[in-house]
């Protein structure tokens, strides 16, 4: 088979290995797709040991000793190992699992960016028929990331004088996903977003956002809810100034850098709530697939642009330039 071996310095060499061999517990996964994400950047400008790839979606080849999936089902993969056992696993919670804590597909294990890769059986989502393995990656890190951590923010909203307008800073993939999760879930209409990469808030623009202008914000705070998926130090600075008071900013953006936060005079009195978010309970996938399905017309239009693995290298170099929306490496 052919797989991705990120080596740094922005780059990527496909080599042939071996098909891996499925453990105890795993099962081998034909890879179908697999979406390039913000957080692969730090690997790609560094370099990693193992495949890199936690977006994928794929086919489900053979069983490891243990393991029972349905061979030849179509599959999303959960990217966290879970314990099944632990108190929060118990009630659901497998993104909090107290027992494995590393582990995650893609970066501390191989992953996507490989025409062939090994899962544990608990972390499959079967598709539904009239999800494609293409959109089945969306169902990830796009619409799964994207709802849990806006959810999670607008249960902490406290004030009854909120104004009711969202924010999304930054308008990668998770930021895009994020606007379209706030529109579904009430808050269409008054969705604001920023980007400095025009094709990204172009995309915004047409779908219904509304800009924010950086130059004329009140730092006391319009927006009830704002997220902030830019990982960008500017980025992080802006939210505290777009949060109006009993509000709440949704952290997502990852980044390698320090996060620093300056206190100043604007927000000192201003309370409001902070939500650091990662990944998603495997159990909401049923929820996540009907939300693709209200805004498909859009999410396709998400999908953008699909390209052999040969060109993984070429598609990192646009995607980091902020040129794409979710790029998807086609495997199968
Ligand atoms: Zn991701
Ligand atoms: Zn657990």
């Amino acid at each position: 088979m052919l797989k991705a071996v990120f080596q740094g310095g922005d780059k990527i060499e496909i080599v042939s290995a071996p098909i891996p061999e499925p453990g105890a517990g795993e099962v081998l996964v034909q890879t179908s797709y697999c979406g390039l994400c913000g957080s692969d950047k730090r690997l790609f400008h560094n370099g990693t040991q193992n495949t890199p790839g936690h977006e994928l979606t794929g086919i489900v080849r053979r069983n490891g000793p243990g393991a029972t999936a349905p061979e030849g089902a179509r599959v999303a993969v959960y990217i966290h190992p879970y314990c099944g056992q632990c108190r929060f696993c118990r009630v659901g919670e497998t993104n909090r699992c107290i027992n494995v804590l590393g582990g995650q597909i893609g970066f501390n294990r191989p992953g996507g960016y490989a025409q062939n890769v090994t899962v544990p059986a608990s972390c499959l989502i079967e598709l539904p028929p009239d999800i494609s393995d293409a959109e089945g990656v969306l169902i990830l890190d796009t619409i799964g990331t994207a709802t849990y951590g806006v959810k999670y923010g607008l249960r902490a909203l406290d004030s009854q004088a909120r104004s009711g307008r969202a924010a999304v800073v930054g308008l990668g993939p998770l930021g895009l996903g994020s606007f379209h999760i706030l529109s579904s879930l009430g808050m269409e209409g008054n969705v604001y977003a920023y980007d400095p990469a025009p094709v990204r808030m172009g995309a915004a623009l047409g779908w219904g956002a509304k800009a924010i202008d950086p130059a004329g914000i009140n730092p006391r705070g319009e927006f009830s809810l704002v997220v902030e998926a830019s990982g960008q130090q500017a980025g992080r600075d802006l939210v505290f100034d777009l949060v109006e008071p009993g509000g709440c900013v949704v952290l997502f953006g990852q980044s390698p850098n320090p996060w620093i936060i300056q206190p100043h005079i604007k927000w000192r009195r201003k309370d409001f709530s902070i939500v650091h978010s990662f990944y998603f309970p495997i159990g909401m996938a049923a929820e996540f697939i009907d939300l693709f399905r209200a805004r498909a017309g859009y999410y396709r239009q998400m999908i953008s642009p699909i390209v052999p693995l040969e060109k993984l290298q070429e598609a990192f170099i646009d995607f980091c330039a902020g040129k794409t929306l979710k790029p998807l490496v086609k495997l199968g």
